[in-house]
């Protein structure tokens, strides 16, 4: 009796440990993912605060921007920042959404110290924005997590078209700091401090339609969408600071199935990682849980990166819970059709139109052209390389090392957030492919050039001059040394004319080695091939 039953324990225990590596790919092989994100964004760039004259400054000191509308103290009435408005129709102008012509702000009410009037200024049924939408485009190893799409896994890229359900304007809460206990949290604390500065602050939320499938799609739907906003400059997006936030929401149904599942609510993705992450660990999460026969509870989870996990934070609330109605103190909203045209005139470029743009213009691949407008540092750098002369024949080679070496270098170095910070200018970087165009260096040289370019400052001809590194490409010479090279083994030539084509490489080595690596490759490989076979 006993025995049956440690072996019953044991083998709960082993199956448990089984379970919980199960991979991400294997999990959604059986379920299907159900992902909405709810993004928020401080409109940073603005001067004033949403309805109040207060200044919006980023760590100031504590209560130094407030008023009376802000404090929320009796009698005071909320004037709408009329720039305010115009930012999140640009938003949506720029997310595909309409812009609605009649809608309305509402109070949603709940009690908490950080919003001292008791309730928080938000947008009912009908937001400014409403029917959106993302197009991704995901390849590589991104496309990998669509197990169901055949397109993913043959072509290895397809593209997600994202439903937006709306974007909303809103008020930021002020923050609270808790003293006395462990990490800034509230338990265990002896005091809680509030700086109403960030209270009052523009916030649009944006809500997409549960149309995500992957971890995947939800991180480039958030890098798509932080490259929108700072091309329409209405955010810093500080993923860090907080200026953008994303909560996810995540369900799991069986493949096949249309009925939702119960869905839990993530909070704390600071990073486009954490997104990816936390996503991936919660699908995991839950399909252990309905595998094992449990229950999925709607409630609230925080993600915890460095415990990779999430833990529950709270019940989820219900919409009933907060009472929310129409806001007495202000007018409906009525956005005139003039309006709308004159803000969607101050539309600049979007991403999606620049790579388009980079591919007509320049001959790029859409996968070269995307990339490249990733970072608007790479994308300006590239288009300021353009304008210089010649650059044209090598805009393919430019883009590949913006794509490679500038991009990694700048994820290394995150400090720098324009090229012009560093040694690396639109005309070296012209130089350098050229020098690797026409043979005169090989792309492996190309690599140590770039690195010495940003290290010493100098220009590609100087530092080729400086190492020797010049690659010789005159046939005669390399003639010569093939020549001595097929001379000295004669048993080797034999043997390759015998069928050993393998030797070819061997041949290529000897002459590098003779001609200290400075010889042209190709056209070693090509003599040698042409005398190897005659
Ligand atoms: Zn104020």
């Amino acid at each position: 009796m006993l025995l049956q039953w440690l072996l019953h324990s044991l083998r709960s225990i082993l199956q448990r440990l089984v379970s919980n590596v199960k991979k991400l790919e294997e999990v959604l092989q059986d379920w299907e993912a159900v992902i909405g994100l709810e993004v928020h964004a401080e409109l940073t760039t603005l001067e004033t605060k949403m309805f109040c004259g207060c200044k919006l400054e980023f760590g100031a000191d504590p209560n130094t921007h407030t008023c009376p509308v802000c404090l929320g103290l009796p009698g005071a009435l909320p004037v709408p920042n009329r720039a305010a408005i115009e930012s999140i129709v640009l938003a949506g102008l720029a997310t595909n959404c309409d812009i609605e012509q009649h809608s309305m702000f509402y109070r949603k009410n709940y009690m908490y110290p950080d919003m001292s009037k008791n309730f928080q200024i938000t947008q009912g049924p009908v937001a400014f924005c409403m029917r959106g939408h993302l197009d991704l485009e995901v390849d590589g190893a991104a496309a990998k997590e669509r197990v169901d799409l055949k397109e993913a896994q043959e072509n290895g890229s397809y593209v997600a078209h994202i439903g937006i359900e709306r974007i909303h304007m809103e008020e930021d809460a002020g923050k609270m700091v808790h003293v006395g206990g462990g990490e800034g949290r509230i338990a265990g604390a002896t005091h809680s401090l509030i700086d109403y500065n960030r209270c009052g602050t523009p916030l649009i939320e944006l809500v997409t339609e549960p149309e995500l499938r992957t971890p995947e799609e939800a991180r480039l739907f958030m890098q798509k969408l932080r490259q929108i906003y700072l091309a329409i400059g209405i955010s810093d997006c500080s993923m860090e600071e907080g200026s953008l936030r994303c909560d996810g929401n995540v369900s799991l149904r069986r493949r096949g199935e249309t009925k939702l599942g119960t869905k839990t609510e993530l909070k704390n993705m600071n990073s486009f990682k954490n997104l990816h992450d936390g996503l991936a660990y919660e699908i995991c999460r839950q399909a252990e849980v309905l595998e094992e026969g449990g229950i999925i509870y709607q409630e609230t989870r925080h993600w915890d990166p460095s415990k990779k996990r999430t833990i529950v934070m709270r019940v989820k609330e219900t919409a009933d819970d907060y009472r929310l109605f129409p806001e007495p103190d202000m007018a409906p909203f009525d956005i005139s059709r003039e309006f709308v045209e004159e803000v969607r005139q101050r539309l600049p470029e979007l991403p999606d139109q620049k790579a388009k743009r980079f591919e007509e213009d320049y001959g790029l691949s859409a996968y070269d052209a995307r990339h490249l407008v990733e970072h608007r540092t790479t994308a300006r750098f590239f288009e300021e390389c353009m304008r210089l002369q010649g650059a044209g024949e090598v805009a393919k080679p430019l883009a590949n090392m913006i794509i490679n070496d500038v991009a990694a270098y700048l994820n290394t170095n995150p400090e720098i957030t324009d090229l012009a910070q560093t040694a690396l200018t639109p005309p070296r970087a012209l130089e350098l492919v050229t020098l690797i165009a026409q043979d005169k260096i090989s792309s492996k040289q190309g690599k140590e050039v770039f690195a010495a370019i940003l290290e010493e400052d100098k220009d590609p001809a100087a530092i080729v001059a400086d190492r020797g590194m010049e690659q010789v490409s005159d046939t005669g010479a390399i003639e010569a040394v093939v020549d001595g090279v097929l001379a000295a083994f004669p048993d080797k030539v034999e043997q390759y004319k015998g069928g050993k084509t393998g030797l070819l490489g061997f041949f290529v080595g000897q002459c590098m080695k003779e001609m200290k690596g400075q010889g042209n490759p190709k056209v070693i490989n090509e003599l040698l091939t042409q005398k190897l076979d005659s």
